[in-house]
């Protein structure tokens, strides 16, 4: 048996993460969270440890104390907006104590590590569908982060033999297929959820943020990808890395893009409802058009998205959103 560290799997995505390698069978499940943005009760198995990547000496006593296979990173501050007003909070938390992090699992045999990386590092597209050679110009100290780690794992691979893999998701969305996991961040800024409180009635409206892009009907276009899959495919990097793969990167979406009214339009579908509307202005940063080209992943990784079609993702989301407002 496998022992593995799922570091953030107290979050939407790390929950979900920790659910799927438990239903193998086949790990040993270690979550380590600070539980400032995650819930406890999203933990379904495996150990929990309380702990911060600040802390180094708590990371060097978790190192010691299990004997890590594999990492798999998800820990992180997300919120683009946030990050504009609050850069330092980015660079402390993701940059910084990833860095940590790295040392103590250097100084600990280096397992190999999955990082959760973003399409935010490709800033503004300069074509899509967005490839794996796309440069990479982030536009905002969120995807600054992420970028700075992508190449700072690059160092530590090859001074100190660290294996790593980075997984630049799109618009992750979705919940767990089974009901039991969903997204519940605080505040809440992705289309789908808020889309789905507008229909529950927990939100008054959902506001289209600017109808005047490049776009067919003019709202911005994104590749949602399910939860569900991108959980999959770090399962999939990791036993690749184990294989004796060289470290690389893997972007992951469906290659298909969804403009918002499209998604308000499914969600309405998929709800019986219709979401009320606002239209406002662009969100600052916010580009036409993010769609991926994943056939890097599923050519190496021979990763299938099970759930790629969009009712379906909205499907998910709403059975979670139900059982949130029950
Ligand atoms: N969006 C919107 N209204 C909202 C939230 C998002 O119109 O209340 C749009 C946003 O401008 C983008 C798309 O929905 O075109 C997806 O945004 P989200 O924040 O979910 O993900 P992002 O692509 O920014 O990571």
């Amino acid at each position: 048996m496998k022992t593995i560290l799922v570091v953030g799997g107290a979050g939407y995505i790390g929950s979900q993460m920790v659910k799927q390698l438990l239903a193998t069978g086949n790990y040993h499940v270690v979550t380590l969270d600070n539980l400032s943005h995650g819930y406890r009760d999203a933990i379904i198995g495996g150990d929990f440890v309380l702990g911060d990547l600040a802390d180094r000496t708590g990371l060097d006593h978790l190192l010691a104390d299990y004997q890590f296979d594999g990492i798999i990173h998800f820990a992180s501050f997300i919120e683009v907006g946030e990050s504009m007003q609050q850069p330092g909070k980015y660079y402390q938390n993701n940059v910084a104590g990833t860095l940590n992090l790295l040392d103590a699992i250097i100084s600990h045999g280096a397992p190999p590590i999955i990082f959760s990386s973003t399409a935010a590092i490709f800033g503004e597209p300069q074509y899509t569908p967005i490839d794996e050679q796309h440069p990479t110009q982030p536009i905002n100290p969120y995807g600054k982060t992420k970028w700075m780690i992508e190449h700072i794992l690059a160092d530590y691979g090859r001074a100190h033999q660290l294996k790593f893999t980075c997984l630049r998701y799109f618009n992750a969305a979705g919940a767990d297929p089974e009901g039991q996991l969903g997204e519940r961040h605080q505040p809440e800024t992705h289309l789908i959820p808020l889309v789905l409180q507008a229909a529950s009635g927990r939100r008054s409206h959902l506001t289209i943020f600017g109808q005047d892009y490049d776009t067919p009907d003019g709202t911005g276009i994104r590749d949602y990808i399910h939860v569900y899959d991108l959980c999959q495919a770090h399962l999939l990097a990791l036993e690749q890395l184990w294989q004796g793969a060289d470290s690389t990167a893997y972007n992951l979406g469906n290659g298909t893009g969804f403009s918002v009214k499209q998604v308000i339009e499914t969600a309405n579908l998929v709800t019986g409802n219709t979401i009320p509307i606002v239209m406002g202005t662009r969100r600052k940063g916010d580009p036409a058009r993010l769609v991926a080209d994943s056939t890097h992943a599923k050519l190496k990784l021979n990763w299938q998205p099970q759930y790629a079609d969009l009712t379906t993702i909205i499907t998910h989301a709403w059975q979670w959103e139900q059982q949130l407002i029950r």
